[in-house]
């Protein structure tokens, strides 16, 4: 139908209709492993949206390789529901599929490729949500958020969160879409990554005096974190999580340079999946604080130039919606459910959060599927979540308040 042709309100936004699905085979397409540019599939979506009627506004990465997409529908200057997904995918590498993990496959039910449940499948949703969300008069706007580097620590969505109340409005609340099997989650816990570098001085192994081994350093540095590890699992347990308190572990360590040469370095990094409540700064400051007393004095009286360089590689704050949660309580309306849930994998909810807009966590698919060889998103959770963004789009259109 042609623009104007029949002077109702459809025809007059006459944008291209594509099922969920379809979008997914198109977002699929595009190869956006973290580590590569998205800005194709930012073009697509860029397109897509203005065919109805939408301007996208583009925030881009530092090196101008990537951008984060925002986009509103609705009455501008006033504060709307979110929609916020990633567009990276963890790498195939390494990885036996049964089908080229970039080319969406459809057996038994579920559709099958690289990002369908994590999330190129919410993002789909959204996009073929946009036609009606356009059709609505929407009282509440709803803003999309499509991030990128968000699985190498939630980087992207950073600089587009630090836009918002300048030129973004800040959203009343934000749904992040990734894969919950459509159950509402209110709380996940916070990953923090820190980089240990040991300096300290080569010698050779039959003259052990005159050298300051960085590995011997770092045991020191292991054996507290074990210690702190211990005292994590013995805090006060949040029941709701799996494992239910705080863990750290060490997850690479590199160092020395031959068997017959004292190590002149050591590198290790290790992680700490943190409840929220759990005060990550003050393992932080203990860590330092114990390499100051217990290691850093003894390798300077024999070499003036060792030392310990201790740093967060990536933080990414817990998230705990809180039982007054606006964004929680609509979520489990617009879901059907009565019941939350906790994870421990980690969204961009809690920098929302922080920056001040209530959210929740609420997507189509399976987490057991994301990252794994073939990745597949059953049809069904597509299928829930069209029906969840449908009655967003008539609450924003009612505009009700929620009691
Ligand atoms: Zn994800």
């Amino acid at each position: 139908m042609g623009r104007g042709t029949g002077g109702d309100k459809d025809s007059l936004m006459n944008g291209p209709r594509y099922s969920a699905a379809e979008l997914l085979g198109r977002l699929v397409h595009f190869d956006t492993t973290s580590d590569r540019s998205n800005l194709a599939l930012v073009a697509f979506v860029e397109d897509y949206l203005a065919q109805h009627g939408l301007a996208s506004h583009l925030v881009p990465s530092a090196d101008g390789a990537k951008a984060s997409l925002y986009a509103s529908i609705g009455p501008a200057g006033v504060r709307g529901v979110a929609l916020s997904g990633h567009t990276d995918v963890v790498p195939v590498d390494g990885q036996t599929w049964s089908s080229d993990p970039f080319v969406m496959s459809e057996r038994d039910g579920r559709l099958y490729g690289r990002g369908t449940a994590d999330m190129k499948g919410f993002l789909a949703c959204v996009l073929a949500a946009v036609p009606d969300f356009v059709k609505r008069q929407l009282a509440v706007p709803i803003h999309l958020v499509f991030s990128y580097d968000e699985e190498v620590g939630c980087l992207g969505v950073r600089p587009l969160i630090a836009e918002i109340g300048r030129r973004f409005v800040a959203p009343r609340m934000v749904i992040v879409g990734e894969p919950t099997s459509m159950s509402v989650v209110d709380a996940h816990k916070g990953p923090v990554r820190w980089h240990v570098e040991i300096k300290g001085r080569a010698a050779h192994s039959s003259m052990a005096p005159l050298g300051v081994n960085a590995i011997s350093v770092a045991g020191k540095l292991l054996a507290e974190l074990a210690r702190i590890e211990q005292e994590l699992e013995r805090a006060p347990r949040a029941e709701r999580f799996d494992p239910p308190y705080a863990t750290l572990q060490v997850t690479r360590i590199d160092g020395g340079t031959a068997t017959n040469i004292v190590p002149v370095y050591c590198r290790f990094d290790f992680d700490v999946r943190a409840l929220p409540g759990v005060d990550a700064a003050a393992i932080d400051r203990r860590i330092r604080a114990f390499a100051d007393r217990e290691c850093v004095p003894e390798m300077r009286r024999i070499a003036p130039e060792a030392g310990i360089d201790i740093r967060v590689a990536n933080e990414v704050p817990p998230f705990a919606a809180g039982s007054a949660s606006e964004a929680v309580a609509l979520a489990l309306r617009l879901a059907g459910h009565n019941e939350t849930h906790a994870v421990s994998y980690a969204t961009e909810a809690g920098l929302f959060q922080e920056a001040g807009s209530p959210a929740v966590v609420i997507g189509p698919g399976d987490i057991a599927q994301a990252h794994a060889a073939d990745e597949f998103i059953a049809k069904d959770q597509l299928e829930k979540c069209m029906v969840f963004l449908d009655r967003l789009g008539a609450w924003a259109e009612r505009g009700t308040p929620l009691s």
